[in-house]
């Protein structure tokens, strides 16, 4: 596993391979992201993960600040996996020097769950993804559904705009189906132990929507629900097709997608 600190190591250690997959990371590194790793190990030549976390795509100065770092330890587990080929660390500058603006603006009709909560978050993401994609130049890009309007919306804008593939990768859950995250390591046994009731309740809110005339009504009152049986704060329930993200009255080819707020930290999910 090769270290690469700056682009031109980047540029040089990358010019033989045409074959290459990406995991891009903000670190935290968790058996979520070794599962992409994996499956870029499986379908391409060589894998390259990046651990980089972007301040642009942060709308809360605290989050950015308490977002956990350990990069001695990542390099360690990447390390021990044996299915990685090399580590990109890139400085901001690595990332931003390069003044050319990718303009990019969410048309309205996206600016639904967590584009409508995290003002500029996935203008952030795109412009990272975009700049990233441009510096790592991979013919595949892996990316978890867990965070699935963040795949919905990379792989909309990056394919239109480079040629590469962006593969959905399944969310990885631990031993009580919270979903992992680097977030969670922010959190303590009895939170852990909340998000795992959270998943239960969204397991039965979505089993029992489908008989409901009134779905909206119902998700209501699943949020009721949540909000009092667990002090939880939501900021939204919500059962979206995974196609368009546009809201759905059936349980086909939709998700039901959640985030809320435990011991304040942001967690989103869906099921
Ligand atoms: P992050 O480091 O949180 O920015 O995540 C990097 C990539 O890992 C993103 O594509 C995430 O969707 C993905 N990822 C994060 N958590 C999980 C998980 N529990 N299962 C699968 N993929 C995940």
């Amino acid at each position: 596993m090769k270290v690469l600190l700056n682009n031109s190591s980047l540029f040089e250690s990358l010019r033989p391979f045409d074959d290459l997959g990406f995991v891009p990371t903000m670190g935290g590194i968790h058996e979520g992201h070794l599962s992409l790793i994996n499956k870029s190990n499986k379908l391409c030549k060589k894998t390259i993960v990046s651990i980089f976390i972007n301040p642009k795509q942060f709308n809360n100065k605290k989050d950015l600040k308490s977002y956990p770092r350990n990069l001695k330890k990542d390099l360690k587990i990447l390390k021990k996996s044996k299915k990685v080929d090399f580590v990109y660390l890139p400085k901001f500058n690595d990332i931003y020097k390069d003044k050319k603006k990718s303009k990019i603006i969410l048309p309205k009709k996206d600016k639904v769950l967590c584009a409508k909560f995290r003002k500029g978050h996935f203008e952030g993401v795109l412009d990272v993804m975009n700049r990233l994609t441009r510096i790592v130049n991979p013919q595949k890009i892996f990316m978890g559904e867990k965070d699935f309007q963040q795949f919905y919306l990379v792989k909309k804008f990056l394919e239109r705009n480079h040629k590469v593939r962006i593969i959905s990768c399944k969310t990885i859950r631990d031993k009580n189906n919270v979903a992992l995250s680097s977030r969670n390591f922010l959190l303590d046994k009895s939170n852990l132990n909340v998000a795992a009731n959270v998943y239960k309740k969204l397991v039965n809110i979505k089993k029992n929507i489908k008989n409901k005339e009134n779905i909206s009504s119902f998700l209501n009152l699943g949020k009721k629900e949540l909000r009092n049986n667990f002090k939880i704060k939501i900021e939204y329930l919500e059962l979206r097709y995974m196609n368009n993200l546009n809201i759905s009255k059936t349980t086909k080819k939709s998700r039901l997608f959640v985030a809320y707020y435990l011991n304040k930290v942001r967690l989103i999910d869906n099921i």
